[in-house]
């Protein structure tokens, strides 16, 4: 838990969530501004800030939960595939200072972009 973080204020319950999915480690829930819908973020449920802090066995549960979820997620809403990223730091446009994998489902035709345009 770190003081005025917004993701650890969820996973104490303090701010309410959307959840997806939860295990002991990880907890899954919709962003609040989706980028389409079913948009969802997975976070550790310990604080850490950037992917490089997280050890090995985190990252391995958050990735876990990902790569379980997202086929559910596309199921869910009909999407026909779905991006899976992670801002890492300001300079990448990591606004949440909590380390979080966003799942965006994609849908045919849907016109946006993928992850390879980042950076033009
Ligand atoms: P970032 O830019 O990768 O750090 O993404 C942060 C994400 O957190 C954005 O997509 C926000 O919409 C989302 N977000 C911020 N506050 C909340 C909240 O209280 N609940 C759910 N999602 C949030």
């Amino acid at each position: 838990m770190s003081d005025d973080c917004i993701f650890c204020s969820i996973v104490d319950g303090e701010i309410p969530a959307r959840t997806v999915h939860e295990t002991d480690d990880v907890l899954a829930f919709l962003d609040a501004n989706p980028l389409a819908p079913g948009h969802t973020l997975v976070i550790p449920k310990a604080h850490a800030a950037r992917v490089g802090d997280l050890d090995a066995d985190l990252a391995s549960a958050v990735f876990d939960t990902v790569a379980a979820i997202t086929p559910e997620i596309e199921a869910a809403v009909d999407a026909d595939g779905a991006n899976v990223g992670l801002n890492d730091g300001e300079a990448a446009g990591q606004e949440v200072p909590h380390v979080h994998i966003h799942a965006v489902p994609r849908f045919d035709g849907d016109g946006g972009a993928p992850i390879h345009a980042v950076g033009g």
